[in-house]
């Protein structure tokens, strides 16, 4: 099979019919070999019933749906784990990516050998917050990740079936699947300007707090990258020197008091000195972020993943 369409949908009942009718066209246009997952996210509305009827008339159309609400990440997993495509695309249920767009995403990581192609909605028809924020986002992204997008966070992407099976997305981190790629290694990241769309039916499914969670979001995988393999790099070290100082503090008041008290003068008491209270909470924090890096290393050596490596190729084995 050419391509494998995964299509998170959480009540967007107007919608489906038409981009359904819409994905069928396109492909059968081009003789693309398709299928279509579409993973209902809890939806309430008659979203599931109307992919229902679809799978029944067409066999490449495909669905899952969840017991409850999971979210985007959850819904993108699994339709992840399903599909068969050579090449994988996600998009949006609700009309605002374009299905006219798939061939040409098709071609790039067929012909043009990448392995991830992520959607840039260069001209928005999203409110102004949105957009403000979004920029901010994308930047903070690209100088922390240092991956060369301008829309992280687009709903249309491109894969080459492996990256799909590499990666494990969850809680809010749909928004960062760039990163996740380059990170299981895969290097050859591109990106295709597309046409977007103002939503047609229904609301946008998210809130303010999207802003929040994506950036806490965003702080995890940057800590999962570089120190989830050893915390005790991140706390060890942190730790080690916050005792340090706090120790380096403690002896100065140490040694001055004896150098009084050889001197038969009258000392000052040690606890007088607003140091002594400093240098003994730094040497408590200190302990407990080494601690923490302990346990960290504690959880990982338990971690059934901690040996597992992704294989590129292999000669004679
Ligand atoms: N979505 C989902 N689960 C959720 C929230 C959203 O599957 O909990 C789907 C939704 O149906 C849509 C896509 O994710 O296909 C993007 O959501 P939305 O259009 O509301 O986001 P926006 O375009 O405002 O960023
Ligand atoms: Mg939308």
């Amino acid at each position: 099979m050419d391509l494998s369409l995964v299509i998170p949908v959480y009540n967007e009942e107007e919608s489906i019919q038409e981009l359904t009718d819409w994905i069928v066209r396109v492909c059968s246009a081009r003789i693309i070999s398709f299928e279509i997952i579409f993973v209902d996210d809890g939806s309430s509305d008659s979203s599931w019933e109307t992919i229902e009827s679809n799978a029944e008339k067409n066999q490449m159309v495909k669905g899952i749906r969840f017991r409850r609400n999971y979210g985007k990440a959850a819904a993108l997993h699994t339709g992840f784990s399903k599909a068969t495509g050579e090449v994988v695309i996600t998009m949006d249920s609700d009309l605002q990516d374009s299905p006219d767009e798939i061939p040409e995403l098709l071609k790039m990581i067929r012909k043009d050998g990448y392995d991830l192609v992520s959607g840039w909605k260069k001209k928005r028809y999203d409110p102004f917050v949105k957009r403000i924020t979004s920029k901010f986002y994308n930047r903070t992204a690209r100088w922390s990740s240092g991956i060369e997008l301008h829309d992280f966070n687009c709903g249309l992407k491109a894969y080459r079936l492996e990256v799909v099976k590499s990666i494990e997305i969850f809680g809010e981190m749909h928004r960062y699947i760039p990163m996740l790629a380059k990170e299981a290694g895969f290097r050859k990241i591109g990106e295709m300007v597309v046409e977007h769309r103002a939503r047609k039916y229904g609301v946008t499914k998210y809130g303010l707090d999207r802003f929040i969670k994506g950036y806490l979001d965003l702080l995890t995988i940057g800590f999962i990258s570089r120190f989830g393999k050893s915390p005790m790099h991140l706390f060890g070290s942190l730790g080690t020197m916050m005792f340090l100082i706090g120790f380096i503090m403690a002896s100065y008041l140490g040694v001055r008091k004896l150098v009084f008290v050889s001197h038969h003068l009258r000392a000052p008491l040690v606890t007088n000195s607003p140091f002594f209270f400093i240098a003994l909470t730094v040497m408590i924090i200190g302990s407990f972020l080494f601690l923490t890096g302990f346990l960290g290393e504690l959880i990982n050596r338990n971690s059934s993943e901690r040996n597992s490596y992704l294989i590129k190729d292999k000669v004679n084995i």
